[in-house]
């Protein structure tokens, strides 16, 4: 099973690649299908709080069946979650998961908005979300997003009413869309904002319920529905070749760091929306009743629409350009429009339209994916008309230049105009990297003080080309960003956003430096040159009670992109002690000390980002026994790195390994998290491990999922997983056995080992287990009874049965001593010397 979806996913990231990286073209059935689009008025926000919440069924019906302008607000971009396709997690995975709603987005034909809200991880009511959130930032965000998009039409997916039965985030998302939908109209509510945009009054308010939140079909089949409108979303769309749930099921595909591949669905399908605010609906099924959503609707929209509905409806599939004198009459009325939206959003569309029907084609490539500010790039500009229309190149004009040049040039019908441009990247340019990111973030929330960002997906494009056009005798300014264009033998024609770097960046090799005792380490510096020749020094920031040697080191790189390696000798105190390392590098009396991450998947852009250069250095109190540890891989987790920083041989056991033989040498064996759910060969090699144990063995097992076990013999004993959790990184932890040897070999655990715990207490906790498990812990959430299935122990044999839901795989990464401290005694368990039993 586990394989099959591997293969799913490579094969679906597969044929969207190209997709990914491409600008955009548009064949005959696109045009027509963009010009249906353009003859509607009419608008639908959906809101929901994570990547992936999205019902991309309704978003895809909307945008393609009903032809709505359609966007999706996310209220986070999904940092809290895991990353089953590589190693980013935090604010990269929520970099990779923009993306992904963005690489969404072009396969369902929705836009896509954010608010600077956080995904802090899990939380069980929105009493407590709202609390972490900045309440009032993220409905102002939500308001915002309502003025500047005008919806006709909101739909949340998820129901207010159900506080505390699902992620709270779900329902903060459903109560602030309701909160937002009473005063987007109010301009004396977020004020500030009216500089940049309207107030705008959405006409109605939807809930996209579903038979699930009635418990059964049954149950939602006799419900009273005349508050509720409802869509076939199975409908076919003969010029896509595809169904509306295919082409949904395609676009949620695109979740891949979430596992989300899945099968698409053919046939008809009904999807429910329940009346929440706004007029009542009088008949049918039509979301905008009321609304003129025809070219009507906006004064001076008539003479277009007649233009434009004679287009529709007499689309010439052959030769889509033979419209073009009607679009580009209907492209000069729509300029003395005076609604300032829908001309804004209209010309937008109609442009693109006119684009395509001439096979225009402009590009401007940079000779480098990357440049630093002040350096010099060549851009090669490629300028073609593939029609028979009359289209002159007047002028272009480079963001980066004050002034444009003049061309004065005809286009003639399929004759390609290359021509190259020097630049200079300016030296104030901001550097290419996720605006929310700039400034450091809280927990709850991204520090984004720019209005104008505010709610974009992702930071403009910095260098661009505006080419000032005569298209048939009207002018016409299409804009295109830089891009760097580069072929693979292995995989053909590839794109690259192009991105301003600083001259220089600097990285450590972890983000966490464990240091077991006072001796020192050796840490290896990164230095990676963003333009040629860099020469300068690097030194080292750190906590005041340590020592790093020596006090600077000279760098000079020569070629951009190459990079040196130098090493510096940190010596810690004795005593126990944590800070922070900072490498920064100075050239010519300026300081650099942000690190450069690229993030490159085929399914979403070539990513950059810059974030501080720093690492934690943690000095530990700790004492452990035992020397060989094995590591049997689950859903991944940094385990294996962690205990090798404090000292541990960790060998990764694969699942064909698991043999009696083959674990003998072991002093403790762990299991990675949601191993059981996912590792389908456990089934067959429990019982070794179980024997192991037995022998006199110590088997550590960390969290699963309550749902999905693949054994029945999960313990040596009964033991029944549940979705107890304490998602309050401070909740107070009790020692329910202060006596018990784990909590008192080698190191004696107290209270204090469970302070700076970050993002919760653990997860899916034992709620039933046999009498020969012993407790060790308790801990509850605000409100809630005590859970007492954190950390489980059990003899069995000659060994120790250790079973814990308590979140080590995030307490790791993040360089918790008193994680480390704990979880050495688990390593040890059984290790203590008869001498020191008796004392
Ligand atoms: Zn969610």
């Amino acid at each position: 099973m586990h394989q099959l979806r591997l293969c799913l996913l490579l094969a679906i990231s597969t044929i969207f690649s190209l997709q990914a990286q491409q600008p955009k073209t548009y064949n005959a059935s696109e045009i027509y299908e963009a010009v249906q689009k353009l003859n509607v008025l009419g608008s639908v926000l959906y809101v929901a709080a994570h990547p992936d919440d999205e019902n991309t069924r309704l978003i895809s019906y909307m945008s393609n069946e009903v032809k709505a302008r359609t966007a999706y607000l996310s209220l986070t971009r999904g940092d809290g979650g895991q990353n089953l396709i590589g190693p980013e997690i935090r604010e990269l995975l929520g970099v990779i998961r923009t993306q992904e709603l963005l690489a969404a987005r072009r396969v369902d034909g929705g836009e896509q908005m954010f608010s600077r809200a956080n995904d802090f991880g899990y939380s069980k009511h929105p009493d407590e979300t709202l609390e972490i959130w900045n309440k009032d930032e993220v409905l102002a965000d939500v308001v915002w997003a309502i003025r500047k998009f005008k919806p006709d039409v909101i739909i949340n997916r998820f129901d207010h009413r159900r506080a505390g039965q699902t992620h709270g985030h779900h329902t903060a998302s459903a109560t602030l869309s309701m909160e937002a939908f009473d005063i987007a109209n109010d301009a004396s509510k977020y004020a500030s904002q009216l500089e940049l945009t309207e107030t705008w009054q959405p006409k109605r308010l939807f809930y996209n319920t579903s038979w699930w939140r009635y418990g059964s079909q049954e149950k939602f089949d006799k419900l009273d529905k005349s508050n509720m409108l409802n869509f076939d979303v199975g409908v076919f769309y003969p010029s896509k070749g595809m169904s509306n749930n295919e082409v949904a099921a395609l676009a949620s595909s695109q979740h891949l760091c979430q596992g989300f591949g899945r099968l698409s669905q053919r046939g008809t399908q009904q999807e429910y929306i329940e009346l929440l605010k706004g007029e009542p609906i009088s008949e049918g099924n039509n979301v905008f009743e009321g609304i003129d959503v025809s070219w009507n609707r906006i004064e001076g929209g008539e003479a277009i629409g007649t233009i434009l509905n004679s287009v529709e409806t007499n689309f010439n599939f052959k030769n889509p350009a033979s419209h073009l004198p009607e679009l580009l009459e209907a492209y000069k009325l729509l300029q003395s429009i005076k609604d300032k939206h829908w001309k804004t959003v209209k010309t937008k569309e109609l442009k693109t339209i006119i684009e395509a029907c001439t096979g225009l084609y402009l590009e401007v490539s940079a000779n480098t994916p990357t440049a630093a500010p002040n350096s010099e790039v060549k851009l090669n500009m490629e300028v073609l008309n593939r029609s028979t229309v009359s289209i002159d190149l007047v002028s272009y004009k480079l963001s980066t230049l004050e002034s444009g040049n003049a061309k004065n040039m005809t286009l003639s019908s399929n004759q390609k105009l290359n021509f190259e441009e020097g630049i200079t990247i300016p030296n104030n340019s901001n550097y290419t990297t996720p605006y929310w990111l700039n400034t450091k973030s809280t927990l709850g929330m991204y520090n984004v003080k720019d209005q104008s960002l505010i709610g974009l997906p992702e930071t403009p494009r910095a260098v661009f080309v505006a080419f000032n056009l005569l298209v048939d005798g009207t002018p016409l300014t299409i804009t295109k960003p830089v891009i760097y264009r580069y072929s693979k033998p292995d995989k053909g024609e590839l794109y690259r956003p192009f991105e301003i770097v600083p001259i220089v960046s600097a990285s450590l090799g972890h983000e966490v430096y464990i240091f077991e005792n006072d001796h020192q380490k050796e840490i290896e510096v990164t230095v990676k040159a963003g333009k040629d020749n860099v020469e300068g020094f690097v030194q080292m920031a750190y906590p005041k009670d340590w020592q790093v040697f020596p006090q600077k080191q000279k760098i000079d790189i020569a070629s951009k992109g190459d990079i040196q390696n130098v090493i510096f000798t940190v010596i810690p105190p004795k005593h126990q002690s944590e800070g922070l390392l900072t490498p920064m590098v100075n050239i010519d009396g300026e300081f650099y000390t942000d690190k450069i991450i690229e993030i490159d998947y085929a399914h979403i852009p070539f990513q950059t980002v810059l974030m501080p250069s720093e690492s934690k250095v943690v000095r530990l109190n700790i004492e452990k026994e035992g020397s060989n540890i094995g590591y049997i891989e689950g859903a991944g987790d940094v385990v294996p790195e962690s205990l090798r920083q404090i000292g541990y041989n960790v060998t990764i056991i694969k699942p064909e390994q698991i043999s009696p033989e083959n674990l003998d040498d072991f002093d403790a064996i762990v299991v990675g998290i949601r191993a059981y759910n996912i590792v389908d060969d456990l089934v067959f090699k429990q019982r070794f491990l179980l024997d192991y144990v037995k022998e006199g063995g110590n088997l550590i097992i960390q969290y699963n999922t309550s749902r999905g076990v693949k054994v029945d013999n999960l313990a040596p004993y009964d033991l029944q997983l549940s979705r107890d959790r304490v998602t309050d990184e401070n909740a107070v932890v009790r020692i329910l056995e202060p006596n018990h040897p784990i909590l008192n070999f080698p190191n004696k655990i107290g209270v204090q080992d469970f302070n700076g715990w970050v993002q919760e207490r653990g997860l899916y906790f034992p709620n039933q287990w046999a009498k020969e498990f012993t407790p060790l812990l308790a801990a509850n959430d605000k409100g809630e009874n005590s859970k007492e299935g954190a950390l489980l122990v059990a003899k069995y044999g000659e060994g120790n049965y250790i079973y814990t839901g308590l979140s080590f795989f995030r307490e790791f990464p993040a360089g918790v001593p008193g994680a480390f401290r704990l979880f050495a005694n688990l390593l040890s368990a059984g290790k203590q010397k008869e001498s020191t039993l008796k004392n």
